[in-house]
């Protein structure tokens, strides 16, 4: 598969850029088992790298000039940028990416002598919540250290890619997404603590069951204004908080019995509602990886349709889409757990299911998803992968 992909790029590298020596590296997607919308919140995470992701092939240029062809987005043609004094482009699309991790090492010190040409060949669905774009940032990021001998490690590499899709492509996004692309690590998921960046790896063994991830398909969706308006809600209660507590530095810190406690300090029943989904989630999250560490994969299951519940009841972010494959997920023999993962509103469900129910899966949830939604959702049998590196 991987060989195949590769040899495809190459005769794409020759017609758009000649005949040149080349490398290549390969960059995982990422889906998030449990806790979702705590990273920004201070709060646990528990995603793995996965063996969709982003290739490139690279080959040097003498000047100062970095072209990029996407076998993706064939329509938007090889775009062309500087290595130097970069700024946010619209004109450049999918290039933006790219030009952020450039302009951020510059920015950061590392400025990179020359350019590049490279062409990127994706197997992640795009704007689906599995992190094409940290998949580029991060794979951009190892390309120019790779090449410049920065000397960075990755945990460097990940910050500053999610800097450049903070500050320069202007997503407000937490670390957990470039974190869990550049730091996977095959058959492991990562407990990352978001306020501390401290994190350990976590074997995972399902047994007789695997990781499903489907994708509603869905076209559009309003995931980045709702988005900053939940990061808004769940500071202003953060700020109320801190009036009673003030060593308090993130909703992450605090456990259910606490927040409880404190929760008729936030003011706005909303606020109240949101932030309790941040609490309850963080610590989900963590009984959730002691349950698997315990190898109670029936509890991790029924943590992760709480967390479903949440997202649906306190957050509002799930919407038709995701909560009718989590329903229909639920009500099919063989499932251990089903949640949305990812931002929300669209995108995709993680489900656990196990492996002899995987075709009856596939068969009646797709069949009854298309009747009630009006097209198909789509379905990946994920196996979990290492972070971004150089292959060969
Ligand atoms: P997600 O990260 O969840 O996949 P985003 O909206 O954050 O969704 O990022 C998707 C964007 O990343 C696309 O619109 C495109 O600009 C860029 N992108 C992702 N994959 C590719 C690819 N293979 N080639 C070119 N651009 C890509
Ligand atoms: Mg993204």
């Amino acid at each position: 598969m991987e060989q195949e992909i590769l040899k495809e790029m190459k005769a794409v590298f020759t017609e758009k850029f000649g005949d040149k020596t080349t490398r290549s590296y390969f960059s995982p997607g990422r889906v998030n088992l449990i806790g979702e919308h705590t990273d920004y919140n201070g709060g646990h995470v528990f995603p793995c790298a996965i063996s969709l992701g982003t290739y490139a092939l690279v080959a040097d240029r003498d000047d100062g000039k970095t072209r990029v062809y996407s076998m993706n987005l064939a329509d938007k043609g090889v775009i062309e940028f500087s290595m130097t004094g970069l700024a946010y482009d619209k004109a450049k699309d999918w290039a933006n990416y790219p030009m952020g991790v450039v302009s951020v090492f510059e920015q950061a010190g590392h400025a990179c002598s020359h350019g590049f040409d490279i062409v990127i060949n994706g197997t992640l669905p795009g704007g689906s919540g599995l992190s094409s774009s940290a998949s580029i940032e991060v794979l951009t990021a190892v390309i120019l250290n790779d090449a410049f001998g920065f000397g960075l490690d990755m945990v460097d590499m990940v910050k500053l890619s999610q800097k450049a899709e903070n500050v320069f492509v202007g997503v407000n996004c937490g670390i957990m997404d470039q974190f869990a692309v550049g730091m996977g690590k095959k058959d492991c998921a990562i407990l990352l603590d978001c306020n501390t960046l401290s994190y350990r790896y976590s074997k995972i063994s399902l047994k007789d069951a695997s990781i499903v991830i489907t994708n509603t398909n869905k076209p559009h969706s309003l995931a980045s204004s709702a988005y900053n308006v939940r990061r808004a809600q769940c500071e202003h209660a953060l700020n109320e908080l801190k009036e009673v507590k003030p060593e308090l530095t993130a909703l992450g810190e605090l456990s259910n019995e606490e927040f409880n406690k404190l929760a008729g300090h936030i003011a706005e029943p909303l606020e109240r509602q949101r932030a309790r989904h941040a609490v309850y989630e963080n610590n989900r999250t963590l009984e959730a990886v002691a349950a698997l560490e315990q190898d109670d994969v029936e509890r991790f299951g029924k943590l992760m349709d709480a967390s479903h519940f949440s997202l649906r009841d306190d957050y509002d972010v799930t919407g038709k889409n995701l909560d009718t494959l989590a329903e229909l997920a639920w009500a099919q023999d063989g499932v251990i757990g089903s949640r949305m993962t990812g931002a929300g509103f669209g995108g995709c469900t993680v489900s656990l299911v196990r492996n002899d129910a995987i075709p009856a899966f596939k068969e009646n949830i797709g069949k009854a998803y298309t009747e009630i939604i009006g097209y198909a959702p789509s379905f990946y049998v994920a196996s979990i992968a290492d972070g971004t590196h150089r292959l060969g």
